[in-house]
């Protein structure tokens, strides 16, 4: 019987667990939504019985333990969600305990940028580097720091929060209190707030701005522009904070990286000397929304 763990990845949207073997390998999946309009304790049914389903078609005597990944700012020691727009309901509940106590199993809680960095430092883009960040952009921007091979949590388990790093000091107000975050300047939310703006059109989603540019419409292309010089603001921090090889980049806008990436790599380039004189690589990773399921089954098997 080989080893292996079980990584759940919980979103506002969708809930999808994964039985993967130390090697990296998919063993079994299953996927399905995030019911909230039924309730946290629903929510936490379906969780915990799609482990056990895996667990029952795997044997328990293989599982080697149970990571789950969760949008929202963690407190790692309580095994708790402070604070998450996307899991209502869910604030200061024991979420790690409750379901640790019902599978008679340990159970890691992790952020799910930080579960997505580990992913795809175990077997994504990142693959041999030690050292790494992983945005990810989509409905907002998460962010995960690898160092050493590690996540980095701060004291409590809130670092990596790089969707709120400030690029515009009078910028747009964000839900954390602050104001120009870079997912306010940068995330499909503010692609669909800026076509707005420059009156290519009402209720046009990421998508929609993204086939504009894709024919050619120049309005369309310079907002892509302006999420790129955001990027690439937040990215010269990063660069001068971390001086870290590899800077990674997931999620729905990644088929607009033609149309953003020239503007974010100039930014990058004008604003940090240290990225000027290395060999820093901003690249695409690799993973997908398996990323999240990679990182939450590696961190049973404490691999670094
Ligand atoms: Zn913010």
């Amino acid at each position: 019987m080989p080893e292996y763990a079980i990584g759940v990845d919980l979103g506002g949207t969708n809930l999808r667990a994964a039985a993967i073997d130390r090697e990296g390998r998919f063993i079994d999946k299953i996927s399905g939504s995030t019911d909230l309009a039924e309730g946290r304790d629903a929510v936490i049914d379906d969780i915990v019985r799609n482990i056990v389903t895996l667990r029952d078609r795997l044997g328990p005597a293989g599982l080697r333990g149970v990571g789950i990944g969760v949008p929202g700012f963690i407190e790692l020691e309580k095994g708790m969600i402070v604070g998450s727009h996307n899991l209502p309901g869910f604030d200061n509940f024991p979420v790690r305990d409750e379901i640790g106590r019902r599978l008679g199993s340990a159970v890691i809680l992790e952020n799910d940028a930080n579960a997505a960095a580990l992913g795809e430092k175990w077997m994504g883009a990142g693959q041999g580097v030690d050292d790494l960040v992983l945005l990810t952009l989509g409905t907002g921007i998460g962010g995960g720091i690898i160092s050493r091979g590690r996540i980095l949590h701060g004291f409590v388990g809130m670092a990596g929060e790089l969707g709120h790093l400030t690029v515009v000091p009078n910028g747009n107000p964000c839900g954390c209190g602050n104001r120009g975050c870079v997912e306010k300047h940068a995330s499909a939310t503010a692609i669909e707030a800026m076509a707005k703006l420059v009156a290519l059109g009402d209720n046009l989603t990421a998508k929609d701005v993204y086939d504009l540019a894709v024919g050619g419409d120049h309005l369309a292309k310079r907002v892509f522009e302006s999420m790129g010089t955001a990027l690439g603001t937040a990215l010269a921090i990063l660069v001068n904070v971390f001086n870290f090889p590899l800077y990674l980049l997931s999620g729905g806008a990644l088929p607009a990286w033609d149309f953003f990436a020239p503007a974010m790599f100039a930014e990058v380039e004008a604003r940090s000397f240290t990225y000027r004189v290395t060999k820093t690589r901003i690249e695409k990773a690799s993973l997908g929304n398996e990323a999240g399921l990679y990182g939450a089954a590696c961190l049973p098997f404490h691999l670094s």
